[in-house]
Formats: structure tokens, sequence, C-alpha cells
């Protein structure tokens, strides 16, 4: 099943998405590549942070907008330069 997912940087892409599956992403502004991952400690800290505001998490997503490793080797460009 393919999804259509809007980004914050404005661009569309589609994204192949198992029922259930629930993943993040390191998203490249230079070249658009979409990293996913998944970690528990992340997952787990977003619960406590709603338990806190006593809010009821329906779905999140979080995005982490830099350079991937390939594009940092290429145009060797520090991070904080971007
Ligand atoms: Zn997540
Ligand atoms: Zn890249």
């Amino acid at each position: 099943m393919a999804v259509e997912r809007k980004f914050a940087d404005g661009q569309t892409r589609y994204e192949n998405v198992d029922q259930g599956e629930h993943h993040d992403h390191l998203i490249c502004i230079s070249c658009g590549k979409i990293l996913e991952f998944t970690d528990d400690r992340i997952e787990k800290m977003q619960e406590e942070i709603a338990a806190r505001y006593h809010f009821a998490i329906k779905d999140h997503r979080l995005e982490i907008y830099g350079a991937c490793a390939d594009c940092l080797k290429k145009q060797k460009i520090p991070p904080h330069l971007l």
C-alpha cells in the first residue's frame, strides 16, 4: 500500500506503509533521500511527554532534516553551514 505524504519541506513523496508499522524519518534536504528509523527510546519518550500533558496520542511523525552521509561526503559541507 502506497501512501502519499506531504513533508514540511513542501515536497510530496510516496512511501510504502505496512499496516501497523511505524517509523520516523531522517530527511536529506540536499538529495531528498529519506532514511527510516524507529527508536524505542524516542517512542517511549513521546508517550511520557504526552502523559505529562494528559494528552492522548493518536499518531505522530518525527522528521529530522539535514544532510545524509552521501551528500556530506560529496559536498564536504559541514552540517551547520547547510
Ligand atoms: Zn515514531
Ligand atoms: Zn543526501
